[in-house]
């Protein structure tokens, strides 16, 4: 339970929604900031200004999946004002104050770390990119499904990367039909993909590998899929990107070829944004309980 601590939340979209439902499910006292055009109402919690007497007796703080941006704008869909968390909201925070948020931007980090305020990157977290990757994979394969004229069973598809979104994709592809190719740089990466029934290969022999590929999901952060690569696949491969913002393909080499390449940000929020605010809420209040127990607050 968190019975008497002070959880804030600003800004957000639907997956908020779910870990407010949460927070006062388990008896949380909770703030709303940023969630004026908030049309279901959630007895429990309490829609207050984004101000330095509000924030002083937060005990945690819940920022959006995408925290803020560079200026420290933080995006709501349910407030039509801009919301700016400033330096000056930062330091009227308690010390013992958690910031959670999904990945956080330089601005956020600088501003936290010049007040000692703890941060929670819960995208970082092991457990919730391996919750996250369901929503991810079903968001990738409907991409799939909507941008090739042929069925998944049976396609030739290449995996690039076999982290905690590659690896679910590239069993769920196999389950399918498809052909799974994984590319990776790990010996240890080579063997699990060999164990999982998969066709391994080393990321450098990724130029010859594409040059019969359907479809090809990248989930490695970094410039993979290069000119060089682009220019042995088929016209008609199309390239998912899952990977973080700006990709890992060269996406104007591909325009010029003629190629079909799409970057896939956010697929958990746009296809299952329930389930995504879900994972959220269970982990963020799991976190809130262990940090007041921590303080040996009674629970
Ligand atoms: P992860 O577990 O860290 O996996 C990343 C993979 O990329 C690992 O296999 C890693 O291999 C490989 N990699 C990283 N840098 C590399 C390099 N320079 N060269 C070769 N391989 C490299 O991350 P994840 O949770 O699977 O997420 C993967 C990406 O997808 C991230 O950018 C994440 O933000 C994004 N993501 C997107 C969505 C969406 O909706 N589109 C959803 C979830 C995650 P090593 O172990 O060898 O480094």
């Amino acid at each position: 339970m968190l019975t008497g601590i002070h959880v804030a939340f600003i800004g957000g979209d639907a997956r908020q929604l779910e870990v407010i439902k949460k927070c006062i499910q388990l008896d949380a006292i909770v703030t709303l900031i940023g969630f004026d055009n908030l049309e279901s109402s959630f007895t429990g919690a309490t829609k207050k200004p984004l101000t330095c007497d509000v924030l002083k007796d937060v005990d945690a703080l819940i920022l959006p999946i995408v925290g803020t941006d560079n200026d420290g704008f933080v995006e709501s869909v349910f407030c039509s004002k801009p919301l700016q968390f400033l330096s000056e909201h930062a330091a009227c925070l308690k010390k013992h104050c958690v910031v959670y948020t999904g990945m956080a931007k330089s601005y956020l980090k600088t501003l936290l770390l010049r007040q000692q305020i703890t941060l929670v990157e819960l995208l970082d977290r092991d457990e919730v990119a391996i919750y996250n990757s369901i929503p991810t994979v079903e968001g990738a394969l409907m991409m799939a499904i909507q941008n090739t004229d042929i069925t998944i069973h049976g396609s030739q598809v290449i995996v690039l990367g076999l982290g905690r979104t590659g690896m679910s994709l590239a069993r769920s592809l196999h389950a399918l039909g498809a052909r799974v190719r994984v590319g990776a740089r790990r010996p240890e990466h080579m063997a699990r993909i060999h164990e999982m029934g998969l066709t391994p290969f080393h990321l450098s022999e990724l130029r010859p590998q594409v040059a019969n590929a359907d479809i090809i999901f990248n989930t490695i952060p970094q410039l993979v899929i290069t000119a060089e690569v682009i220019a042995q696949m088929p016209q008609a491969t199309l390239i998912i990107d899952l990977a973080s913002k700006p990709g890992g393909t060269d996406f104007r080499y591909a325009e010029r070829r003629g190629i079909k390449a799409l970057l896939a940000p956010g697929l958990p929020g746009i296809v299952a944004p329930k389930t995504a605010g879900q994972i959220i809420a269970n982990t963020v209040s799991r976190l809130i309980a262990d940090q007041s127990k921590d303080r040996g607050e009674p629970s």
